[in-house]
């Protein structure tokens, strides 16, 4: 299906790896122009390379930290009037509540709630004006399902759901959709690094760690980047334009709720 976006550009934050980078790839295929966004400049330019050669669209690299003023300012430097943007930062720190103080709290909320909206309200209008525009945000399957570990996220990630389901309708009128997609477990090295701190503290090896989460998703398997790319790709089209505010769980049939 073509998506209709060929020709516009995208601002893909943190894409040199994982969903973020799946999420670009799968915008590139459907010659959208990109600015990508990680923090290593060596990993973020040899990914809008690879990009670049495989597709033959623009790709510009911004080698920041999203999630401070400056980080921000020089992506949007860079793309000052994105008709796509997909909001991404790493996660938070998996832990007990009691362990997180205000600092930590902070952190999260500057990481996974304050910069996307920082983001939304720095594009947004120029978006309404053309009449055209498409966010999508990274969030967690945490949002519908908690996860005992992640309070960080749970809570972080929330706060940003409840902003854009009001904000979403606000800016319907103008061809402009919000939307947030929550991954289930995807292979990327976020979950390579956290299994294997799995595997440590339950003593069994990573293979026996990463069956044993496999076995509680139904599909059997983890998700895989390009896969979640392609549904950002789709919510980025212009086929999606009458879906906004919604959360679409990407999880393999994880989360047991039948909505
Ligand atoms: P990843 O570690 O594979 O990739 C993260 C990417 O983000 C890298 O390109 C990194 O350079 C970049 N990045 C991280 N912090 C950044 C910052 N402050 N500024 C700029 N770039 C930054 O991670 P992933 O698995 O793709 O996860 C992406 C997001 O999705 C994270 O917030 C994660 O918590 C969330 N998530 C992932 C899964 C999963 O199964 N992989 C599940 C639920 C939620």
């Amino acid at each position: 299906m073509d998506m209709g976006i060929a020709g516009r550009t995208a601002l893909v934050c943190a894409a040199s790896k994982g969903l973020g980078r799946g999420c670009a790839e799968a915008l590139a295929a459907e010659g959208v122009n990109l600015t990508i966004v990680a923090r290593t400049q060596e990993t973020l330019e040899a990914t809008a390379a690879q990009i670049r050669a495989n597709t033959g669209v623009e790709v510009k690299a911004v080698a920041c930290d999203i999630t401070t003023p400056e980080g921000r300012a020089a992506a949007l430097a860079a793309c000052p009037r994105p008709d796509i943007l997909v909001n991404n930062a790493g996660g938070p720190p998996p832990g007990d509540f009691r362990q997180f103080g205000h600092d930590d709290w902070i952190r999260a909320l500057e990481a996974n709630m304050l910069t996307p909206i920082e983001l939304i309200r720095a594009t947004v209008d120029a978006m309404i004006e053309r009449g055209f525009g498409r966010i999508v945000n990274i969030t967690s399957s945490s949002v519908k399902a908690p996860i005992d570990v992640l309070g960080l996220s749970n809570g972080a990630r929330s706060g940003l759901t409840g902003f854009v389901a009001g904000v979403a309708r606000k800016v319907a009128p103008h061809g402009v959709t919000i939307n947030n997609l929550l991954p289930g477990l995807f292979d990327t090295d976020r979950i390579v690094a956290t299994m294997a701190a799995q595997a440590k503290a339950a003593n069994v090896s990573i293979e026996e760690a990463r069956r044993h989460r496999m076995a509680s998703i139904p599909a059997g398997r983890f998700g895989q980047p390009d896969e979640f790319g392609r549904a950002c790709a789709f919510l980025c089209g212009v086929h999606a334009g009458y879906i906004t505010g919604q959360n679409l769980l990407i999880d393999g049939g994880a989360y047991p709720g039948t909505f």
